[in-house]
């Protein structure tokens, strides 16, 4: 003989309350929707049966007194009383019961807004410096003409009629227990239990209209290519009070006529004339912290670089800054007239240079350096 109480994990004492919610508690684990199992099923059946003795107060009496399992009054004239799928408060009543029970109601029409993603693109000063920016954002917002309700001047959403408010509807489906009753969404106000019969005519009952937002953000100093900011609350508005979704931005450096960036440091090159290179000289160079003196030493070689401490970009969240590496390009003179020609020569020749020497470079680079070199 099952042990009713056991079978749902209540005492002897305890209180139609406190039987029925422990009914709820197995039979949602058991529910076949839930655990398709034939033990689940068994299981289910037993559980079930506990309850629908032990909820009867008739029923339970006789189960104490007699230990009948079905808690039928036996000799006593019972038909009365009816068994476990018999007539009266049968099975069905209770699967009834249980999925109409567990029901959480019509759903909420208060939506949280969504996230927004967006690129914006950043000068390579703004991302050394940092910047506070405001961009005219295309987001959705909460309609002013119903306060996101949706719903015309002095209308409200109205019970639904096929319904009646619950938002669902009881569907009997077959399954292994037999027909049960399983929940579908109501299609008139798909799960609300209201509708909106005179809709906003401003958003068309939606509850938001897009619109032009200005959003105002700061973009850290020394901020990398890619880098993404979220601010909270700052994308699409929510529906009927719900909270805002949040704006990711995904931050674009475009790229610089004269600078490029290496990291920390700032990279930049000058053109250096030949003579000037040779001679040494001091070049005045624009810079994102205005106008430098370049000091380019005696015997510059193309390639080489002199380093402007301090000038590259600010280290995120960091005090303190890269460097500017000015590299020298020496620019060999070109549609040289006659006289110029003959002091050329002259002077290779007081130099003691053959005009038909040359010879290989080693390789400073591995190829792979080179080819990084050349898209640079
Ligand atoms: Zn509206
Ligand atoms: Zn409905």
């Amino acid at each position: 003989m099952s042990d009713h109480y056991a079978t749902l994990g209540v005492s002897k004492d305890a209180s139609p309350e406190e039987i029925k919610k422990a009914y709820r508690k197995k039979a949602r684990q058991l529910h076949p929707d839930v655990n398709p199992s034939a033990d689940a099923a068994e299981e289910f059946k037993r559980v079930t049966l506990a309850y629908e003795v032990l909820s009867d107060t008739e029923k339970r009496r006789i189960y104490d007194a007699t230990g009948d399992e079905q808690g039928r009054a036996g000799g006593f004239g019972g038909a009365g009383f009816g068994g476990f799928g018999g007539a009266g408060f049968g099975f069905q009543d209770l699967f009834d019961m249980f999925t109409g029970g567990q029901q959480s109601g019509p759903a909420s029409r208060v939506r949280q807004g969504q996230d927004s993603l967006i690129n914006v693109s950043i000068s390579l000063r703004d991302a050394v410096f940092g910047v506070e920016k405001t961009i005219d954002l295309k987001t959705a917002v909460t309609c002013q003409s119903c306060q996101g309700e949706g719903t015309a001047p002095d209308t409200h959403p109205e019970t639904c009629d096929t319904c009646h408010g619950a938002g669902y509807m009881q569907r009997r489906v077959q399954s292994i227990l037999g027909t049960v009753m399983q929940q579908v969404e109501c299609p008139t106000c798909h799960g609300y239990g209201t509708v909106i019969k005179h809709p906003c005519a401003e958003c068309s009952g939606k509850g938001r209209v897009r619109a032009n937002e200005p959003v105002t953000f700061t973009v850290p100093a020394g901020v990398n290519d890619g880098a993404r900011i979220r601010l909270r609350g700052k994308g699409e508005a929510g529906l009927n009070g719900g909270p805002n979704g949040d704006l990711y931005i995904d931050l674009r450096i475009k790229s610089d006529k004269y600078f490029n960036r290496e990291g920390d440091d700032l990279l930049t090159t000058v053109n250096v004339p030949m003579v000037a290179a040779a001679l040494g000289t001091v070049i005045p160079l624009e810079t994102f912290d205005g106008q430098q003196q370049v000091n380019i030493p005696a015997g510059s070689q193309s390639g080489d670089t002199v380093t402007l401490p301090g000038l590259g970009a600010a280290r995120l969240h960091e005090d303190r800054r890269g460097d500017l590496r000015v590299r020298i390009q020496v620019t060999t003179p070109t549609n040289l007239n006659e006289e110029q020609r003959t002091m050329l020569r002259q002077f290779a020749e007081l130099r003691g240079e053959n005009l038909q020497e040359g010879s290989h470079v080693k390789q400073k680079h591995g190829l792979f350096s080179k080819l990084k070199e050349q898209f640079k």
